[in-house]
């Protein structure tokens, strides 16, 4: 929506005015369709002042991406309980004790998390070991 400051030439009466564009304005003027609220004359021409842009739709853009931000998070949140009660946390032993898994055949043993960097992670895919990178919230920061 842009509104447009107008003025009637014949009465100096001044208003504001919406239009959906520029071009709906132009389109009015030249049908006839914008008049004076005082005098009714078509004499009414736009000022020089700028327009004004409203864009509710950054707004409303704003809010959808926060909701989803919520959904995304709760599901982290979600993931990270499972985790925590399905895995065994080994901090910064992951790469050490992901390979002892692999290569002693604990298969018994619960699954692992911890922290591990990227270079860790292709290593050990490198020698057949199935680990993940998935996202984390630390509580502690919220
Ligand atoms: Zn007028």
């Amino acid at each position: 929506m842009i509104k447009y400051k107008l003025i009637c030439k014949n009465c100096d009466l001044k208003f504001d005015s919406w239009f959906a564009s520029s071009n709906e304005y132009e389109r009015l003027k030249k049908k006839k369709l914008l008049n004076c609220h005082k005098c009714n004359s078509y004499k009414v021409e736009k000022t020089i002042m700028a327009p004004q842009l409203i864009n509710s739709k950054s707004k409303t853009e704003k809010k959808i991406d926060l909701e989803k931000y919520n959904k995304v998070k709760k599901t982290i949140k979600d993931y990270q309980k499972f985790i925590k009660d399905n895995f065994k946390y080994v901090g910064d032993n992951f790469a050490y004790e992901a390979r002892s898994i692999h290569y002693n055949g604990k298969k018994k043993s619960k699954g692992i998390y911890g922290n591990a960097s990227k270079e860790d992670l292709k290593e050990l895919k490198e020698e057949g070991i199935d680990a993940q990178m998935i996202p984390w919230i630390d509580e502690k920061k919220n």
